[in-house]
């Protein structure tokens, strides 16, 4: 019997074709065996659900994070693994927040997309779906994760972020190896895998919104910095430091955190590098943060951070304590332990 994968068609360059104009419209995904003739001779079956909107994904939102889950979810035991096809720009947001939602995965769910239209004669978009539904549909590992495929490599999808905005070569991952690298074969790094769950799958829908992410640089002021943790109902921040997660040390600076975190406001350290790790009370500069209670998250991207902590707030709102213990450790991978 054949493997069976499902796609999720949400929106982005990749769904886009040209009309006889030049013009970029969506194009109907049950004509994608028009599009990439090449999966008419492939060895798994292939279903397809297209959101109720095909979108940009600059549109994406939480609600739509629940609307792919939940198609994935109602698919789940029907199929033997998922590929989401998405669009580049928020990829590495939508794969960090299915990470957190599905606890307990057996099965891969890959999201691709493409930087030229499908519908484009260079287009790197036949190349990433047919390779994408490859992995997803593999019998020669079996990869227990939320992932992003894209021009020849596998990421772990918490740990991805889209880094050129003009190359093939978009996405990066670099603070964890590729799962896979594509070639002539397909080389899957079993050992970096997230290890094989044993409990029933879980999925977390709920998420909460009232967060904001405050990044530093030479010359932030005090108005800025307020303006951001006094908005009213502020329940998390994600403070985009420098280095191994420095911060000015100036007074009003830290009194500022100090009194949000007073008043319940979760502040999590992630550091504006794209390699290496926030380490707390490495420098002089990190030791005020780490005294009033601020979280180091180690290695974590920012599109990982931003979205553990919406979903950890929006699963567990009635105790801190424990989304504070949570988002210092790895749930899904996304943090060097
Ligand atoms: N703006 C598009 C999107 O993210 C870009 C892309 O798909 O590459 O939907």
């Amino acid at each position: 019997m054949k493997n069976k994968v499902l796609i999720v068609y949400t929106g982005g360059t990749i769904g886009m074709v040209q009309d006889e104009n030049g013009s970029l419209h969506p194009f109907a995904l049950d004509r994608i065996y028009d599009a990439v003739p090449q999966l008419k001779h492939c060895c798994y079956d292939i279903d397809s659900v297209t959101l109720d909107n095909i979108i940009d994904s600059s549109n994406m939102t939480p609600s739509l994070w629940v609307d792919i889950a939940e198609i994935i979810e109602r698919n789940y035991n029907d199929y033997d693994g998922f590929v989401v096809l998405h669009g580049t720009d928020t990829m590495a947001y939508t794969a960090s927040a299915l990470s957190f939602m599905f606890k307990n995965l057996t099965k891969p769910i890959v999201l691709t997309g493409s930087q030229l239209p499908l519908g484009m004669l260079r287009s790197d978009g036949r190349e990433n779906i047919i390779c994408a539904l490859e992995v997803a549909s593999t019998r020669l590992a079996t990869i227990p994760e939320v992932c992003i495929f894209f021009e020849s490599h596998l990421y772990r999808g918490n740990r991805s972020t889209k880094m050129n905005a003009e190359n093939f070569d978009a996405f990066a991952s670099y603070n964890y190896p590729s799962l896979a690298k594509v070639g002539i074969n397909i080389s899957f790094k079993e050992h970096l895998f997230l290890p094989m769950p044993t409990m029933p799958l879980m999925v977390r829908k709920k998420f909460d919104t009232r967060v904001a992410i405050l990044k530093l640089f030479p010359g932030i002021g005090p108005e800025v910095v307020r303006a951001i943790l006094d908005t009213p109902d502020l329940q998390g921040v994600v403070i985009e430091t420098y280095g191994s997660g420095n911060a000015p040390t100036d007074e009003w600076f830290i009194t500022a955190l100090d009194e949000a975190i007073k008043r319940g406001v979760i502040v999590l350290n992630v550091t504006q590098c794209k390699a290496g790790a926030v380490k707390m009370r490495q420098y002089a500069a990190s030791c005020d943060l780490d005294r009033i209670g601020v979280i180091g998250a180690g290695d974590i991207t920012i599109e990982a951070a931003i979205t553990k902590m919406m979903c950890l707030l929006g699963n567990y709102p009635d105790d801190k304590a424990h989304v504070r213990e949570r988002l210092s450790q790895s749930l899904r991978g996304e943090i060097t332990e």
